[in-house]
């Protein structure tokens, strides 16, 4: 089941969140930060043993102090005008984390708007890659969430989720 909220990601109580990471997995802004900050700072220290990750590919933490049991930790690309292989390296980001979730029997699972806040991805663009692997994977969990943060978002998503599906607003 695909389902779209508009809520913290950090509040969510499922198996597992994905968190918009940057590079060193060492932290940052954004929902890296509220994450990082919610986590508590066990989670620094489980990710300095990491040794970082690369654009579009994913790895997995202990969700530590949060209700999510695991985090997935993608880096998304940084928005250079599309054509620097932006659209294929989001759409690695979900499918890695996809694939990392099924391989640690991971069953609900939530993503926030990669790439959409600093590293400046435009939202309607973005959510065209998110929908389509997001649409990919469903049947393969009991809950895939698209947590947006803002109302915008949730208006996007559900536009291109069309009518079959009710957007939930908590
Ligand atoms: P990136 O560096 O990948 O652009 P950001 O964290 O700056 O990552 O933004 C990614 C998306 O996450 C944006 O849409 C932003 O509004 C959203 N966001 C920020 N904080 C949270 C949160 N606590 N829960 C869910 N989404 C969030």
């Amino acid at each position: 089941m695909l389902k779209v909220l508009q809520d913290d990601i950090t509040t969510l109580k499922i198996d597992a969140i994905v968190n918009a990471a940057n590079n060193s997995l060492l932290g940052g802004g954004g929902v890296d930060g509220a994450i990082h900050k919610a986590a508590g700072p066990e989670l620094l220290e489980f990710n300095k043993t990491l040794g970082g990750c690369e654009t579009g590919t994913a790895k997995i933490s202990p969700g530590f102090k949060l209700p999510a049991k695991w985090i997935i930790n993608t880096v998304g690309p940084v928005w250079q005008g599309g054509d620097a292989g932006e659209p294929e390296l989001l759409a690695q980001c979900y499918q890695h984390s996809f694939e990392l979730a099924l391989e640690n029997q991971i069953k609900t699972i939530a993503f926030p708007a990669i790439s959409t806040g600093v590293y400046g991805y435009p939202k309607q663009a973005a959510a065209v890659v998110a929908v389509q692997q997001l649409k990919n994977y469903e049947h393969r969990f009991e809950e895939v969430i698209a947590c947006c943060f803002s109302e915008v978002d949730v208006e996007i998503y559900e536009r291109l989720l069309g009518s079959g599906i009710q957007a939930a607003v908590i």
